[in-house]
C-alpha cells in the first residue's frame, strides 16, 4: 500500500508555520507498516489543491489530508475533493445536529450559518468524530482508493487519527516501532565509537544515532509482524545499548532529564534547594517545570552579584576574595550554604562565565563549576561548555541536572 499526505495551508508554503501534521501522520503510517511515498504541501487554492488530488490519487492507495476543513470561505478541501471524486455533498443529519447542541450549550451564542457546512459530508463518505473541534474527518473510498480528510489543527488531527483513524486502515502485516534512548555525558563521536559495531552489524532493528543540542540519542527502529514481536527486538536492542553506555542513558523516549530527576528525588522523598549565579534561575526553572515539583523543590536562589552571595547565601568575603566568584570553592559553598539555608537533602551550586564576555586565559568563556552537596559531603566538578551565552546555561543546567541524577541512581538502597 502506497501513502501520500497532502498538507492544505498557504501558512505553511510561506513557511509561518512547521508542517507538524506531515510528520505526525509519516510516523504513525510507519508504525503500521505502511509506506508513504510522496508528502505534499499546497496552498489554499482550488485549482492547485485540485491538481494535487488528482496527481495523488493516480499514484497513491491511500491519501491523508490535513486542513481546510474549518467553515470559512478559504477552507476548501472537502469541496475539491468532491469535485475530483466526482460526489455530491449531501447534509450529515447526526453531526448538524451534534453542532447545532453544541452552539445551543453556550449562552447567547446560536451557530453561525458558516458552520452548516461542516456537516456535508460527499456521498457514501463515512464520518469520523471530531471530539476537539467542529470540523469532523471524512472518509472516503471509491475504486480501490482511500481518501481521509482531517482537519489542520493538530490538537484535533493527532487524536482523531490515532484514535479513530488507525484503525481503520489495512493491515499490512509489518509494522515498525521505534525507540530512542537519551545520553549525555558523552560526546557525540564517543558514543558513536562505544556502539559502532552494533550500528553496523544491525539491520532489524536499525540503530540511527542523531546529534540533539546537548544530548545525544539513538534511534531503534524494528519492523515485524507483530507489536509484540517489535517491542521483543526492541527491548532486546536497548539491553545490548544499555551494557555499552550504562548510567550515559538517561531517558527514553519522550522523557526529559528534569523528569527523571524529578521522578528519582520525589521516589527518595528528598528535597532539594539550589543556588545559581550564570544561569540565572534556568535550572529552577526547568525543575518547576515537572507538575508536583513542590514535592521536592525548596528553594532557588539567583546570586548573580559577589554581595548577594554573601548577604543572602553567605559566601564568605574573603573566599571570594581569595578564589574569585567563578571556583570550584565558591560552587562548593553556594551549594553548601544553599541547603543548610532551605534544610533540604541535597543543595546545588552554580557559578561560571556564560560570556561572552567576561573570560581571560585562566578562566574562558564557558567555564562553569557545579557543586552538590549531600548529607555525606559536598562534591564540585569543572566544566568548560562551548556556544553561545543561552547554550552555556543550558549545559549547564543539563550537567547539574545529570550530578543529581547520578548520586541518586548510585545510592544503594
Ligand atoms: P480551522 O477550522 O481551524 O480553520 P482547518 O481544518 O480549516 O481548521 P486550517 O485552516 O488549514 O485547518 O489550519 C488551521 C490551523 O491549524 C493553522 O492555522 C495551523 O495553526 C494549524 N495547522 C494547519 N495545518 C498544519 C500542519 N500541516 N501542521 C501543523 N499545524 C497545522
Ligand atoms: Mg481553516
Amino acid at each position: 500500500m502506497r501513502a501520500e499526505i497532502i498538507a492544505t495551508g498557504t501558512e505553511l508554503l510561506l513557511g509561518q508555520i512547521v508542517n507538524t501534521n506531515a510528520r505526525f501522520l509519516a510516523e504513525k503510517l510507519a508504525e503500521k507498516g505502511i509506506d508513504v511515498y510522496w508528502q505534499t504541501v499546497v496552498g489554499d487554492n482550488p485549482l492547485r489543491l485540485e491538481e494535487a488530488f488528482r496527481l495523488a490519487l493516480s499514484r497513491a492507495d491511500l491519501v491523508l489530508s490535513s486542513g481546510g476543513l474549518g467553515p470559512t470561505a478559504d477552507d476548501i478541501t472537502k469541496e475539491t475533493l468532491a469535485k475530483v471524486m466526482g460526489l455530491p455533498l449531501e447534509p450529515h443529519a447526526g453531526w448538524q445536529e451534534y453542532l447545532e447542541q453544541l452552539f445551543s450549550r453556550r449562552p447567547g451564542f446560536r451557530m453561525p450559518p458558516s458552520n452548516r457546512k461542516q456537516a456535508l459530508l460527499p456521498r457514501g463518505a463515512r464520518l469520523i468524530a471530531n471530539e476537539n473541534g467542529t470540523a469532523p474527518g471524512i472518509w472516503v473510498e471509491k475504486e480501490g482508493k482511500i481518501v481521509v480528510l482531517m482537519p489542520g489543527p493538530p490538537r484535533e488531527l493527532e487524536p482523531m487519527f490515532t484514535k479513530h483513524v488507525m484503525p481503520l486502515l489495512p493491515e499490512t502485516g509489518s509494522i515498525i516501532m521505534s525507540r530512542v534512548l537519551k545520553i549525555t555525558g558523552l560526546g557525540e563521536s564517543l558514543m558513536e565509537e562505544l556502539v559502532s559495531d552494533l550500528v553496523r552489524a544491525q539491520t532489524n532493528p536499525t540503530i540511527a544515532p542523531l546529534a540533539r543540542q546537548n544530548e545525544s540519542h539513538l534511534r531503534i527502529s524494528a519492523k515485524a509482524k507483530s507489536r509484540e514481536e517489535c517491542l521483543r527486538l526492541l527491548a532486546a536492542t536497548e539491553e545490548k545499548l544499555l551494557a555499552r553506555l550504562g548510567e550515559h542513558v538517561f531517558a527514553r523516549d519522550e522523557e526529559t532529564m528534569e523528569e527523571v530527576v524529578a521522578g528519582l528525588l520525589m521516589a527518595k522523598k528528598y528535597t532539594l534547594a539550589v543556588a545559581e549565579s550564570c544561569t540565572g534561575g534556568l535550572l529552577a526553572h526547568t525543575l518547576t517545570n515537572v507538575p508536583g515539583s513542590s514535592a521536592f523543590f525548596l528553594s532557588g536562589l539567583v546570586t548573580y552579584s559577589n554581595a548577594a552571595k554573601e548577604r543572602l547565601l553567605h559566601v564568605p568575603s574573603s573566599l571570594l576574595a581569595e578564589k574569585g566568584a567563578v571556583s570550584a570553592e565558591v560552587a562548593q559553598a553556594m551549594a553548601g550554604n544553599a541547603r543548610e539555608l532551605a534544610h533540604s537533602t541535597l543543595g546545588v551550586g552554580i557559578t561560571g562565565i556564560a560570556g561572552p564576555d567576561g573570560g581571560s586565559p585562566e578562566k574562558p568563556v564557558g567555564l562553569v563549576y557545579i557543586a552538590l552537596a549531600t548529607p555525606e559531603d559536598v562534591r564540585v566538578k569543572r566544566f568548560n561548555f562551548f556556544g553561545k551565552r543561552e547554550n552555556i546555561k543550558e549545559r549547564a543546567v543539563l550537567a547539574a541536572l545529570n550530578m543529581i541524577r547520578l548520586y541518586l541512581i548510585r545510592q544503594t538502597g
